[in-house]
């Protein structure tokens, strides 16, 4: 087992601060003088760098981002700003602008690129990585925690030593990540005056989701939407998963999804914010009138649009919601793994900071609430847990800091895993002709692995019109839910179809 100790861990920090500083020497002829001295020391040299090329890397949204920087004795000569890894219309489109950012501050300190935060963030960290060699400081990284591989998507729960463990924390529920089920839930807590911590491995609020189902709402209600037949959508839902889904979970989202509204609304409708929540017929979803079905029941679930012309995302309100009630969300802390009692009970988490590498260990007294996220960002656990799905696909949008880190520290804790895998595949993937759908080799992803296409989506891929397979052959019929013609194409060459349409296609809508 991978034993993580104090001693180790400090190992592991100065292993990697001397492997950083090597790679500076070789790429900057940099002489052996700058092997890891005291914190905050100068160059031999005396003046306030030791001259050099360094380089830093941390780890952006779906990818290593690396920074590499040249230094005269006084200033920074050169930046090169690699976050090709990163998604093609965010972070990675941000380099340009970061690189001049770094080189007009001269420090690591810039304002970063906006709706590219994660990127920026970690080019400012890998770019302080490269300060602190050039001035001969300890580069400290973070523990690697276990990621599984790709025989072995579980890994080993990390064994920490107690003395690795410099700081703890007493509270009553800790909530992991601060994503869209996460935020939701401290909204609510903070609402009721609970006694939580909630963690974030990540330096901002995950990107928020905006529309979410709900029945019989208020909203329905006052738009006259007539109530819904509780146990036929139930029914249904499970049919169209071919019964592989847990009911209690549907149902509670059919009986509670329309206080949960309240709930949401009640703060975003409220000052300071004052949004407003739509209620849609499911637009999105439109099929042919001629399918015989009555609209109610093709409109499942009924939509809300949770804000329109708000400036702030939901997650976002929520942080500032419960910052204004005296609570805040401990960012950069990512959870190492459960702790329980001899009698089973989960007692509290250890995080770690992803900002120096240390360990705190959170005891809850009442509960932990895991909202980590999926594993769509973890082509281990994609390929070994859900093959079909990971083989059909094309592109993914998806959030790639949910590499499944929760799944996996619950079933190191001993919870069950639902015997299959449950994606939402939309049919909106795009490719080139002659791409295969599935994985490809991609060096700078996380797991060495990118589904080939944009991460775009196409929203007409969700309409009824001709799919036909490469031999121009039609292999399904159109009128289906979203993941079937993906799943059907599984049987096609190249696991891919092409859809035919003309110009008319809005009109046809
Ligand atoms: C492009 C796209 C659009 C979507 N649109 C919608 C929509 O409109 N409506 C809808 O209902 N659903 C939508 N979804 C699905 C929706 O995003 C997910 O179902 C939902 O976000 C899941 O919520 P979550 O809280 O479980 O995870 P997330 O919202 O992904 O949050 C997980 C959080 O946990 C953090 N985390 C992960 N591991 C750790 C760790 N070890 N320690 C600490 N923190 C950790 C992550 O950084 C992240 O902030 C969409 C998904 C995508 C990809």
């Amino acid at each position: 087992m991978n034993k993580i100790s104090r001693k180790g861990f400090l190992k592991i920090a100065a292993a990697a601060a001397m492997g950083t500083v090597t790679a500076g020497a070789l790429t900057g002829c940099n002489s052996a003088s700058s092997s890891v001295a005291a914190s905050g020391s100068a160059s031999a040299s005396g003046g306030l760098y030791t001259p050099g090329t360094y380089e830093g890397t941390a780890e952006g949204i779906s990818s290593t981002v690396k920074v590499t920087m040249t230094f005269s004795e006084t200033a920074v000569t050169d930046v090169v700003v690699d976050t090709s890894g990163e998604t093609a219309s965010y972070g990675a489109a941000a380099a340009d602008q970061l690189k001049e950012q770094l080189l007009a501050a001269g420090s690591a300190e810039i304002d970063g690129v906006s709706g590219s935060t994660i990127t920026s963030e970690a080019v400012m960290k890998a770019a302080k990585s490269c300060f602190a060699q050039a001035m001969g400081e300890t580069v400290v990284t973070s523990v690697q925690l276990p990621t599984g591989d790709e025989n072995n998507w579980l890994g080993t729960e990390p064994d920490i030593d107690e003395d690795a463990i410099t700081e703890t924390w007493d509270t009553d529920i800790v909530i992991v990540g601060a994503g869209n089920g996460g935020m939701c839930a401290a909204a609510f807590a903070a609402q009721n005056g609970l006694n939580f911590r909630i963690i974030e491995q990540n330096s901002a609020v995950m990107e928020t989701r905006h529309w979410y189902g709900t029945i019989d709402s208020s909203e329905a209600k006052k738009q006259g939407v007539p109530p819904v037949d509780r146990a036929e959508l139930l029914s249904e839902i499970s049919r169209s998963m071919g019964g592989r889904c847990d009911q209690r979970v549907v149902k509670t989202w059919i009986n509670e999804s329309a206080a949960m509204h309240d709930f949401v609304s009640g703060i975003l409708e409220s000052a300071p914010y004052n949004y407003t929540c739509n209620l849609t017929l499911g637009d999105e979803a439109k099929w042919p009138d001629d399918t015989q079905i009555s609209q109610t029941k093709l409109m499942f679930p009924v939509q809300q649009v949770d804000y329109s012309s708000a400036e702030k995302p939901r997650n976002q309100v929520f942080q500032e919601y419960i910052e204004s009630l005296g609570y805040s969300i401990d960012f950069n802390t990512g959870l190492a793994k459960l702790e329980k009692s001899s009698d089973g009970r989960i007692t509290g988490v250890i995080a770690q900071s992803t900002d120096d590498g240390h360990f705190i260990r959170i005891n809850a007294a009442k509960g932990v609430l895991l909202a980590c996220g999926g594993y769509a960002g973890n082509p281990y656990m994609m390929e070994q847990l859900d093959p079909l799905g990971t083989s059909v696909t094309t592109a993914c949008s998806y959030a790639p800091a949910d590499k499944g880190y929760g799944i996996r520290a619950a079933i190191w804790a001993g919870a069950h895993l639902d015997a299959e895998a449950a994606p939402v595949l939309f049919d909106r993937g795009l490719v080139a002709p002659g791409v295969n759908s599935g994985y490809v080799e991609s060096p700078s992803s996380f797991g060495g692995k990118a589904f080939p296409g944009t991460v775009g989506q196409y929203n007409p891929g969700s309409q009824p019109f001709l799919k036909v397979n490469r031999h121009g052959e039609r292999f399904m019929n159109e009128s289906q839910e979203y993941d079937n013609a993906s799943h059907a194409s599984f049987q096609q060459p190249g696991h891919v179809y092409a859809m035919i349409h003309d110009a008319n296609f809005r009109e046809d809508v």
